[in-house]
């Protein structure tokens, strides 16, 4: 096992992500004979970190998660959890929730903490004085309920830095989303930089993409077949996922990778890739950002805001070409989150298709079209502020 270390903890590279166990469809009830099984398997592998949250599999992550952990001693194992500010409506008993979180995952302590998912929509409410939840958490650490704090982002380089810049101290690790083809398409390479200009640790959530990049399209992975034949190399050929670890094992500021894994084929695949670091060659790697290329279905917006002093209603048109790359790629909350954390007249339905900003884009972008689809498909949703309501009543219930 590849091991990192991170102010004297030895850390697994690979972390054992808790969020897609295989649960009953009809009950919702998690398969615990399967979840201790592949913790098992980890564990005597060497994967030594384990991350969940409050919100995952309905509340009951952070119960499975502990059910496996407790057949092992405490000492010998990392745990991470997060507090789900995103999901509030509304001020609460932002202690009561973390105590309940460490009594879910049968501990006194928390060896990492995250502020969950901050974005430029979510951090107005981990800011809220009326919400007073980044003071609370730090009385946590600071009473020792928690050893390292971090939080896990989704918003924008911008945001990034300048959150980094006002809590310059106080934390000790980010959690981005961090992939070959996230590395481009939502900026991840200046994520990564800021982070490790700020002397942070790097931890990746999604390093293969929701699966997509776990199993490529027949015609990309038929790109990394032939380059492994090409090498003239012996045995099964390794998976479309290993070249996505490796990936990251090539970034040396990242610490660990997390992979919610529901099979024990993954996990036995996923520790075979880290048993030892094989870093990427020259040729993996451009093979791997040209997949990357074909994959994204967007524009090739540079973010060099040529455009936007001209457009006449303001709008910041890269953080809207980013969220629409983003919706091209995949359905997912996050677009549609960082549209929600706009005004209603910077959102792209404020576009008034005068066409200024195409005279002044080097790429050629048809910006109107493309603001006029992203603005369907915001309007389509699904939209965040509706699954908050759910998880702001399962809060709800949980501290009465
Ligand atoms: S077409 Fe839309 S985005 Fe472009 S300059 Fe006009 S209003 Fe702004
Ligand atoms: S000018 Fe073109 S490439 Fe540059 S930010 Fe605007 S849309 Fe993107």
């Amino acid at each position: 096992m590849i091991y990192k270390t991170f102010k004297n903890e030895k850390i697994s590279q690979l972390g054992f992500g808790c969020m897609r166990f295989a649960a009953d469809p009809e009950t919702g009830e998690i398969d615990q004979a399967k979840v201790n099984a592949m913790f098992d398997l980890a564990i005597r592998e060497g994967v030594n970190y384990f991350d969940t949250a409050y919100p995952y599999l309905g509340g009951k992550s952070e119960l499975a998660m502990a059910e496996a952990l407790s057949r092992y001693p405490r000492g010998s194992y990392y745990i991470a959890d997060k507090f789900p500010g995103h999901s509030l409506t509304a001020p609460i008993d932002n202690i009561a929730l973390f105590k309940l979180s460490l009594r879910k995952c049968r501990t006194d302590y928390f060896d990492f903490y995250l502020f969950h998912n901050i974005t430029e929509w979510s951090v107005r409410y981990y800011e809220s004085e009326e919400f007073h939840i980044i003071p609370d958490i730090l009385k946590m650490k600071n009473e020792g309920r928690i050893r390292y704090l971090g939080f896990s982002f989704h918003g924008g380089p911008e945001l990034l830095e300048s959150f980094l810049n006002k809590y310059e101290g106080v934390f000790d690790f980010v959690q981005i989303q961090l992939n070959y083809l996230d590395w481009t398409l939502q900026d991840a390479k200046r994520k990564y930089e800021i982070i490790v200009n700020h002397g942070l640790g790097v931890w990746v959530m999604e390093p293969c993409r929701g699966g997509k990049l776990a199993v490529l399209p027949e015609t990309e992975s038929a790109k990394l077949k032939a380059l492994y034949e090409a090498e003239g190399q012996a045995g099964a050929r390794p998976s479309d996922a290993s070249y996505a670890f490796r990936f990251l094992q090539s970034l040396p500021g990242v610490n660990v990778v997390l992979s919610g894994m529901n099979e024990l084929f993954q996990v036995e695949d996923n520790l075979k890739t880290f048993r030892e670091a094989r870093p990427l060659t020259d040729k993996e790697r451009s093979t791997l950002f040209e997949i990357a290329e074909n994959l994204k279905k967007g524009v090739p917006c540079t973010a060099c805001r040529y455009c936007c002093d001209g457009c006449p209603v303001g709008l910041d048109i890269p953080y809207l070409l980013s969220c629409y790359n983003d919706y091209k790629f995949a359905s997912t909350m996050t677009p549609s989150m960082r549209i929600d954390a706009l005004p209603e007249e910077k959102r792209p339905s404020a576009c008034i298709g005068c066409g200024q900003c195409m005279h002044a884009c080097p790429q050629g972008i048809d910006v109107p079209s493309a603001l006029a689809e992203l603005a369907e498909m915001y309007e389509k949703g699904p939209h965040w502020i509706d699954q908050r309501k759910a998880r702001a009543r399962l809060i709800e219930e949980d501290l009465q």
